[in-house]
């Protein structure tokens, strides 16, 4: 028997919010950390986007608020939470702002690659919540605009993202300016040794809890294979998008030029796209986001850093249009479509060049992807590309011991040692 939300010890208003979203029943990751948080603990989680974890943490986060009641101070959130993207903070600040509509707090949220000035306003105000990425958060520390030495907890959300992107010095210099009494939660889909090195350095005797990533999700995406020359990957993409008539797709491409020049060729095909990549400013990346989610634009291309926390229901295809570099981004791909229960379909390019990536990513899947042979423009690969040379791979870098699940799964590093709450899967 599953709990309901009415159970755990969040006040009314939370409860209220909750109903207004239909909420019911906690994923397990919530029910898991819910009572951590609220009993005061640090919070090791190992999750992904999709289980509810931003709920795991907002939920008692605004509860703690409420039972502690404090005056505003300008430019001190009590409440900090650090995240690699925009689109992952913008989502995280939107969560606190509907979980929260019933109760009197204010979160701001701060992001690069967008005006200064509306950020600076809104500090001064004295949000008691602010989601930030970190250059941006440090940028607006260093001109005096934010204080954190009235921080009462700090969250870490997607840090294994943080590290894969290069934030690690920006974290560190965070952390550095942090006060010594304070909750703190850590959030990571991946626990590879540096990211368990950095949890030290944050947390102090956390509680572990691990949701296993949305298996079910993954066992239900239909992975295929398509070998294909790097001349014809164009052509195998138009022929596989032009028979689809409804649903979303999501495509990958291995850079932000090859983003673009993807759109451009969709859009000589007349196939309506948008690309999302770190060079587009905000405002085209939320018109992207917002237009794909709409159904306006049924094709959505974008780089991994971008792709980073999209939520969008309804993509019922991915398409990697490169192979990822890094095998664990194959899941984190993959898992953008097959949400909420629904059925989805990952379609990936090999070309000549990515044998070795695809080597690496059926070691980390622990399975092989199913060759699609029927398509126009498969090319049987040579054994020369077939043992062309695994390069090394970045990814869970020397972490623990690897965690398969069936078949298309994912693998997981994990701490060594101690950890807590059982491991729980859901369909997310
Ligand atoms: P997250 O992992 O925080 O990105 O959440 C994934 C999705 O699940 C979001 O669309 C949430 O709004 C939704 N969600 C989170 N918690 C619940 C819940 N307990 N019941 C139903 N949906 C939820």
């Amino acid at each position: 028997m599953s709990i309901t939300f009415d159970s755990l010890a969040l006040g009314e208003p939370l409860q209220r919010a909750l109903r207004d979203r239909d909420y019911t029943t906690p994923s397990p990751i919530q029910e898991a950390t819910i009572p951590l948080v609220l009993d005061g603990h640090d919070v090791m989680g190992c999750a992904q986007t999709g289980t509810g974890k931003t709920a795991a943490f907002a939920l008692p986060i605004l509860e703690h608020l409420t039972q502690n009641p404090r005056e505003r101070v300008r430019k001190a959130p009590r409440v900090l939470v650090i995240a690699p993207t925009r689109e992952l903070a913008a989502q995280i600040g939107q969560s606190f702002t509907d979980y929260g509509k019933h109760l009197p707090f204010d979160s701001a949220v701060v992001f690069g690659g967008v005006g200064k000035n509306p950020q600076i306003r809104a500090m001064s105000r004295g949000p008691e919540v602010l989601v930030a990425t970190p250059g941006r958060l440090l940028d607006l520390m260093n001109q005096g605009h934010i204080n954190l030495r009235h921080l009462e907890v700090f969250v870490i959300d997607e840090a294994d993202r943080m590290l894969d992107m290069g934030f690690i010095h920006d974290v560190r210099k965070i952390i550095r300016e942090l006060p010594e009494q304070r909750q703190s939660l850590f959030f990571s889909a991946t626990m590879p040794r540096s990211i368990i090195d950095l949890s030290r350095t944050i947390l102090k005797n956390p509680q572990h809890v691990e949701v296993t990533p949305p298996a079910t999700t993954v066992e239900k995406i239909d992975q295929r294979l398509c070998h294909v020359a790097k001349s014809q990957k164009r052509e195998l993409l138009d022929h596989l998008l032009s028979q689809r008539e409804n649903g979303l797709t999501l495509v990958f491409s291995g850079t932000k030029h090859g983003a673009n020049r993807i759109v451009e060729q969709l859009s000589k095909a007349g196939l309506s796209a948008a690309a999302i990549h770190g060079n587009k400013s905000q405002g085209a990346r939320e018109r992207a986001l917002g237009d794909f989610r709409s159904g306006r634009i049924r094709i959505l291309v974008a780089t991994d850093i971008a792709a980073r926390g999209i939520d969008v229901k309804g993509i019922d295809l991915v398409v990697n249009y490169d192979l990822p570099k890094e095998p664990d981004s194959y899941v984190h791909r993959i898992g953008r479509t097959a949400r909420a229960g629904a059925e989805g379909r990952a379609v990936s390019f090999c070309d000549e060049l990515s044998h070795s990536l695809l080597q690496g990513i059926e070691r980390c899947i622990r399975g092989e992807i199913p060759v699609d042979r029927d398509h126009p423009y498969h090319q049987e690969p040579t054994t020369a590309m077939r043992n062309a040379k695994a390069q090394p791979q970045g990814g869970n870098r020397g972490g623990g011991g690897r965690n398969s699940r069936n078949g298309g799964g994912a693998r997981r590093s994990r701490p060594q040692g101690r950890r807590g709450a059982p491991s729980r899967g859901r369909a997310a």
